[in-house]
């Protein structure tokens, strides 16, 4: 049997390995940039966030991949910038 490289987990927060851009995103950002919440005051959206979710704000641009034929679930992470794709934590399992 060939022997795998150990794969490295992936951390959703950090930089991209390939183009060096960071994954991790300011949740105020992405919902100031939607419409759904223009009729929010900037105020208003940050009491809105602090309800909806748990400091500190952030969440990770990577786009999950799932193949329903492969995995039921999410098999691997694309960056949103250079479309490089890394394998997510559930594929690191199945194939280690
Ligand atoms: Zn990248």
């Amino acid at each position: 049997m060939k022997k795998k490289n150990k794969q490295k987990k992936v951390n959703q927060y950090g930089k991209c390995p390939q183009c060096g851009e960071s994954w991790e995103g300011d949740i105020f950002d992405y919902m100031r940039d939607n419409k759904h919440f223009n009729h929010l005051s900037d105020f208003e959206l940050y009491e809105l966030m602090k309800k909806s979710y748990e400091a500190p704000y952030k969440w990770s641009r990577l786009i999950n991949i799932e193949y329903k034929d492969k995995y039921d679930g999410i098999w691997e992470y694309q960056c949103p910038d250079c479309k490089a794709t890394f394998p997510s934590d559930n594929q690191i399992r199945l194939t280690s």
